[in-house]
């Protein structure tokens, strides 16, 4: 796919299982499973997807994946599966060396998305995964995630950004943020406190990565909002404003979690949104 002068890739990082109690909240299970199957520990499986945009003087990849670092305790729970598929493994396929990223966007500091931005060495040292590059973060969710409360502190490890800040290596941003004339960093608000979104266009194509807005397509339904969501109501105004503006636009929705479908386009009719075309990025 190319949009501006941009040329864009879709990787996958790895996949990993969450409770299907967890990400599709209060749709019963009865509805979620037809859709969804769950394991004897009622898990579904998840996918991390990670755009590569490249435009000839930038590497850009959006998120990191879970990476290798957690323990084999929390690999189990998680059933975190990086043997196929890596994101170090998929940027060689593509002949693109660790230190040609020149920026990491991360959408938000949840170790599933931030994970891959540092890895240990033979000695156990943390590293940057990215070396070169520049990383950046909303510097409000960056607060948020050194300080997380007790319900969402589970989900942020500091060794994923920490390391990165002592490096020089985090770039801050206060709100929207216009990246070039192609690439702007949207703030959210629902599933986290500032996490942000990234939308690619052209004026003729429109990618839109919602990060954890919507990670799935059964994320579409406008019920369906992941217990994890800090501000679920938030979360539910923003899913009606942004799949608006891709049903009126004809955006493409980049699927950040979803096992099989890469994106789509939505269409809305009779006050709900639904599915008209699944596409893959070539
Ligand atoms: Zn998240």
């Amino acid at each position: 796919m190319i949009i501006g002068n941009y040329k864009i890739a879709s990787l996958i990082s790895g996949y990993f299982k969450l409770d299907g109690g967890i990400v599709f909240g209060i749709i019963p299970k009865a509805l979620w499973s037809r859709t969804n199957t769950a394991d004897s520990d009622n898990r579904v499986q998840l996918c991390n997807r990670i755009l590569f945009l490249d435009n000839g003087k930038r590497k850009i990849i959006i998120d990191t994946g879970t990476g290798d670092k957690l323990s084999k305790k929390l690999k189990e729970i998680y059933a975190i599966n990086n043997s196929e598929y890596n994101l170090f493994g998929e940027l060689a396929k593509i002949n693109v060396k660790p230190e040609e990223i020149t920026d990491v966007f991360l959408t938000h500091l949840h170790f599933d998305h931030a994970g891959g931005a540092t890895y240990y060495n033979s000695n156990k040292e943390i590293c940057a995964s990215f070396p070169e590059a520049v990383y950046y973060i909303q510097e409000r969710h960056y607060k948020w995630a050194i300080e997380p409360t007790e319900r969402d502190k589970a989900s942020f490890f500091i060794n994923d950004f920490e390391p990165l800040k002592k490096r020089g290596q985090l770039k801050f941003i206060d709100g929207n943020y216009k990246f070039d004339e192609f690439i702007e960093l949207i703030v959210l608000n629902g599933h986290t406190r500032d996490m942000t979104a990234v939308k690619i266009s052209d004026g003729n194509i429109t990618l839109f990565h919602s990060a954890d807005l919507i990670p799935m397509e059964a994320h579409i339904s406008l019920p369906a909002i992941s217990a994890i969501d800090a501000f679920p109501l938030m979360t539910l105004y923003e899913k009606k404003l942004f799949l608006s503006n891709a049903v009126l636009e004809n955006w493409i929705l980049f699927l950040c979690h979803d096992p099989e479908t890469e994106c789509l386009k939505v269409n809305f009719d009779r006050e709900r949104f639904f599915t008209k075309e699944k596409l893959y990025i070539r």
